[in-house]
């Protein structure tokens, strides 16, 4: 089946700012600046001590939820998609409307046929963190979004009726990032966007914080003061978060590796959880793990087999999959992510003893063997 899609065509150069600025007599508020995404536009907006963000898309598109402000005209949609708290958003939208009606009939959408998206899915394509939250597994995510994608994302979970809370931290690494908390209620939101913000203080708030975020994301109260040991562990012997990725591994091995605690392969995008366990048999990650595992399934046929397999991190965070030979011997290993190619390359030939570990390896490193369990 193929279905058509509007997407703004060429030719509409002049016509856009046309559309979007307001002039003076029509309210306080005054286009800042815009981006024209394929299929609409965005624009901010600003007023004396308030701002807005507006979408400008076809009225053919899926309706905005009934929370967020919006106006249709002929053939468009505007939707007021946020907003300061002391924004007079209905000024603005009746302004942009009545702007947009005056502009609208010359402008040139384009119809495409687009294929529908690919049936088969692969354990990475999955959104696992979202596909919880809407199961009511996770009471709450974070997400890292780049700015430039962030309205996208948040508008879809502000259609499932999902409250959203942003943490800026002002910091030069993190110019082109926006750190968004989604939660069912705003107040929890902002708990944890509270909480995440405070984990940049010094012990012990900090490591209240890191219990704090722990509990309004759902994870299991062992899985997070074993997180929070290791946090302490990293201060004082190594001082670099990869590191620290090893050691809760490392801590967290058990001689029966359940595969649904596979966090081997968070840096492909695969697993069901999105903390390190405590333990890799730990009865309470499970409990969550074995929630989302069948969802997965459904979605994704063959996921549970992404999880099995032989796995190994060095000190340094990078994660290769290995084959084992009969005498235990590593006969080959993959990189699973760039960066991950000297530790492959180094690791072959080495024997491994039975509790994962590499006694002739130069560094620290565990081998992670998960394999199906009755
Ligand atoms: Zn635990």
């Amino acid at each position: 089946m193929v279905v058509t899609v509007l997407v703004i065509g060429p030719g509409n150069g002049e016509l856009i700012p046309a559309m979007l600025r307001l002039p003076r007599e029509r309210g306080p508020w005054l286009l800042e600046q815009f981006r024209v995404h394929e299929a609409w536009i965005d624009a901010r907006y600003r007023m004396p001590d308030a701002w807005a963000i507006v979408r400008v898309l076809a009225r053919e598109h899926p309706a905005p939820p009934r929370t967020l402000p919006s106006r249709v005209t002929e053939r468009f949609r505007v939707v007021i998609m946020k907003r300061s708290p002391n924004a007079r958003h209905e000024l603005l939208v009746d302004a942009l409307a009545a702007s947009v009606a005056t502009h609208e009939h010359a402008f040139k959408w384009l119809r495409r046929d687009e294929e529908p998206p690919p049936t088969k899915r692969e354990p990475a394509d999955l959104d696992v963190e979202q596909m919880s939250f809407e199961a009511g597994i996770k009471p709450a995510i974070r997400l890292w979004l780049d700015r430039e994608h962030a309205l996208d994302y948040v508008y879809a979970y502000l259609r499932g009726n999902a409250a959203i809370a942003q943490v800026e931290f002002h910091l030069q690494c993190f110019r082109d990032s926006v750190f968004v908390m989604v939660a069912r209620t705003l107040a929890e939101a902002e708990a944890l966007a509270d909480a995440e913000a405070r984990t940049l203080q010094q012990d012990p708030a900090r490591s209240q914080a890191l219990r704090d975020s722990g509990q309004l994301l759902g994870f299991p109260p062992c899985c997070v003061e074993a997180f929070v040991d290791s946090m302490r562990f990293e201060r004082r012997s190594y001082g670099e978060s990869l590191r620290c990725n090893f050691h809760r591994l490392d801590v967290a091995w058990v001689p029966r590796l359940h595969p649904h605690l596979n966090t081997l392969r968070t840096r492909e995008r695969i697993g069901l959880i999105s903390f390190e366990p405590c333990r890799l048999d730990c009865v309470a990650a499970l409990a969550i793990a074995d929630r989302v595992a069948p969802l997965v399934e459904a979605a994704c046929p063959g996921y549970g087999e992404a999880l099995l397999g032989t796995f190994a991190i060095d000190i340094d965070n990078n994660r290769v999959e290995l084959e084992l030979a009969d005498d235990r011997r590593v006969q080959s290993a993959r990189p699973t992510h760039a960066g991950a190619e000297s530790f492959a390359a180094r690791i072959v030939g080495h024997h491994v003893d039975e509790q994962g570990r590499v006694p002739t390896y130069a560094e620290p490193c565990r081998v992670f063997e998960f394999v199906p369990l009755d």
